[in-house]
C-alpha cells in the first residue's frame, strides 16, 4: 500500500493520524494519507508565518520570486505524466484529461512567474504642497488555500501561483478525497529551491483541519474552492480572524443554443461542456436552453453522441467518461435523477447507475420542458447529467439563463453578432463563452457571483487579490510643521 506524507516547514512528516484513500475505479483502498489535525495546522501556519517574516523570503526581489516560480513550472512540466497518473488513480479523473491539464498547469506557474515583478504600486497627484504620496502593493500575508478533489493541481495553481508571485506564503489544504497529487506536488515543490515554509501542504477533514485553518488567528486571507455550504462555514470561520476571502464555488451554468447556431459545433461543445471531467466541473454547462425551433433535432444528435461516449477505466487512454470520485457523488446523481423524474423530467438517455464495481454513472440527459420544478434545474449535480429547457424568444432564453442562484459560466451559440452582444450584456455570470465552451487560460480571470462566490482566479486580478495597499506620505519641505491643531 502506498504511503503519503504532509509537507510543513520544508519537512515531510506523517501527520497526527492516517486515513485510507480509495481508488474510485474499483472502490478498493490503495493508499494511506496523513491526516492533519489542530496541531499540524498550527505547525503549518507557524511555518508559513515564520517564512513570511524571514528575510530569506521577505527580502527576495520580485524578480527572484519569479525565477523560483519559473523553476517550479519546469519541474511540473517534467513531472506532469507522473502527477497525471496519480491524480487519475486517486480521484478517478480520466487520464486523457489529467495528462493534458497538468501539462497546462505549468503554464499557470509560468504566467505568475512573469507577473511577479509587474505587480506595481502607483504615485498619487496629491492635493497638498510639498508632499510625495505613493501606494505600495505589499503581500497580504499568510494564505490558507483550500481545494476540492476535482482538478486539485489546477485549482491550487491558481492560488499558489499568484500568492507566491505577490510575496505571500501559503498553507494549502488538499481535499480529503484524492489528495495524492497534491502531496506528490509538495515533493516537486521542495526541489524548486524556495525557502522552507513558503508553501506547506496538508490534508485532512473539514471540522478537524479546514475549520481550524480558516479560523486561525495568523491567517490573513482564505482562498477557497468548493461548494456553497462549505463556503458559508468558511465565511463564519473568518469572523474569528477577519481574514479576507475569495470564494470559487459551484455553478448551474446555462448553455444557450439559438436556431441559427452551427449545430454540430454546438452539440460537440455541449458534450464537452457537460460530460468532460465526468460532469465534475464547476463550469459544467448543465442547463441546455435550446430554441424550440431546433430542439428535437438538437436533442436527437446530442443523444446519439452521448450514447457513443466511451465509458471505462480512468487510466485507459480511450476512456471518455470515468467513475465519479466518491460513492457519495454517485448517490447524489442517482437520487437527484429520481427526484427530477418524479417532478416530471423525461429521461432521454442514461439515468441509472451502471452495474459494475466503482462509482460509474452514465451520460444522462433529462428533458425538463414539462418539469419546471425539477431539482435537476437548480441543484448542482457534479455528475454527468444535463437538464434541458426549450425557449421561443431571445428574452425568454435570457430569463431562463438568469433564473438561478449561481452565476459562474455560460455559453451562447449563435451566428447573429448583435444578438450575441445583447446576451453577453444580459447574462449575470463571471464568464461568457460565445460559440465555444470550457476554454481557460492563465491570462483570463475566472470566477462568478451569487452562489458561485466572489474574487477572481487567473489573470492580473488574481495577483492583486493577494496584495494590500499601503499609502506612504513623505513631506519634502524642511520648513517647520505649522499649526499642529489644523489637519492638513
Ligand atoms: P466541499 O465544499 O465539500 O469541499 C471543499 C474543501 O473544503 C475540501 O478540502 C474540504 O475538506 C474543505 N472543507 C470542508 N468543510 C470545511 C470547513 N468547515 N472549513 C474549511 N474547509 C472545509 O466541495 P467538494 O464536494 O469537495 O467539491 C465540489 C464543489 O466544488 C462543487 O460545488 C464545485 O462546483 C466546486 N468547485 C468550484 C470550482 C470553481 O472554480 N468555481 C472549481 C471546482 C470545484
Amino acid at each position: 500500500m502506498q504511503q503519503f506524507q504532509q509537507y510543513i516547514g520544508g519537512a515531510f512528516t506523517d501527520g497526527s493520524a492516517r486515513f485510507q484513500s480509495r481508488d474510485p475505479a474499483t472502490g478498493e483502498v490503495w493508499a494511506m494519507m496523513p491526516e492533519a489535525r489542530a496541531e499540524d495546522v498550527n505547525a503549518a501556519v507557524k511555518a508559513a508565518q515564520d517564512a513570511f517574516l524571514d528575510p530569506e523570503w521577505a527580502g527576495l526581489t520580485a524578480s527572484a520570486r519569479g525565477k523560483l516560480l519559473y523553476r517550479l513550472a519546469d519541474l511540473i512540466a517534467q513531472n506532469a505524466p507522473a502527477l497525471a497518473r496519480l491524480e487519475t488513480r486517486d480521484t478517478g479523473k480520466i487520464i486523457r484529461e489529467t495528462a493534458a491539464q497538468i501539462a497546462y498547469v505549468a503554464e499557470y506557474y509560468r504566467y505568475y512567474a512573469g507577473l511577479a515583478d509587474k505587480i506595481e504600486g502607483s504615485h498619487l497627484p496629491i492635493d497638498k504642497p510639498d508632499m510625495e504620496v505613493w501606494l505600495r502593493r505589499e503581500p497580504i500575508g499568510v494564505v490558507a488555500a483550500i481545494v476540492p478533489w476535482n482538478s486539485q493541481l489546477f485549482l491550487s495553481a491558481v492560488k499558489i501561483g499568484p500568492a507566491l508571485a505577490a510575496g505571500c506564503t501559503v498553507v494549502l489544504k488538499a481535499s480529503e478525497e484524492g489528495p495524492a497529487p497534491m502531496l506528490e506536488f509538495a515533493r516537486i515543490f521542495d526541489q524548486a529551491g524556495f525557502p522552507p515554509g513558503v508553501l506547506n501542504v496538508i490534508t485532512g477533514f473539514g471540522a478537524d483541519c479546514g475549520a481550524v485553518l480558516t479560523a486561525h488567528p495568523k491567517v490573513d486571507h482564505v482562498a477557497f474552492t468548493g461548494g456553497p455550504d462549505t463556503a458559508r462555514q468558511i465565511v463564519r470561520n473568518s469572523a474569528e480572524n477577519l481574514a479576507s476571502t475569495s470564494l470559487e464555488l459551484g455553478g448551474k451554468s446555462p448553455f444557450i443554443v439559438f436556431e441559427d447556431a452551427d449545430i454540430e459545433s454546438a452539440v460537440n461543445a455541449q458534450i464537452s461542456g457537460i460530460f468532460a471531467a465526468t460532469g465534475q466541473s464547476c463550469v459544467a454547462g448543465s442547463r441546455l436552453i435550446v430554441s424550440n425551433k431546433i430542439k428535437a433535432a438538437f436533442l436527437a444528435r446530442l443523444k446519439e453522441k452521448a450514447e457513443a461516449i466511451v465509458i471505462g477505466a480512468p487510466d485507459d487512454m480511450s476512456t471518455e467518461v470515468g467513475p465519479l470520485c466518491t460513492e457519495a457523488q454517485l448517490k447524489t446523481a442517482v437520487d437527484l435523477v429520481k427526484a427530477s423524474q418524479d417532478a416530471g423530467a423525461r429521461v432521454i438517455t442514461g439515468g441509472a447507475a451502471i452495474d459494475r464495481a466503482g462509482h460509474y454513472f452514465p451520460p444522462t440527459i433529462l428533458d425538463c420542458s414539462d418539469a419546471p420544478t425539477a431539482p435537476c434545474l437548480t441543484t448542482e449535480f457534479f455528475g454527468p447529467v444535463l437538464s434541458v429547457l426549450g425557449f421561443d424568444t431571445e428574452a425568454e432564453a435570457l430569463q431562463l439563463a438568469n433564473d438561478t442562484a449561481y452565476g459562474l459560466a455560460s455559453g451562447v451559440f449563435t451566428k447573429d453578432l448583435t444578438r450575441a452582444h445583447r446576451m453577453i450584456r444580459g447574462l449575470r455570470v463571471g464568464i461568457v463563452w460565445v460559440n465555444t465552451y470550457r476554454a481557460v487560460s492563465p491570462i483570463a480571470p475566472f470566477g462568478g457571483h451569487g452562489l458561485s462566490g466572489h474574487g477572481r482566479e487567473g489573470g492580473i486580478e488574481a495577483a492583486l487579490d493577494y496584495t494590500k495597499v499601503k499609502a506612504v506620505w513623505l513631506r519634502t519641505s524642511d520648513a517647520p510643521i505649522p499649526d499642529p491643531f489644523v489637519m492638513r
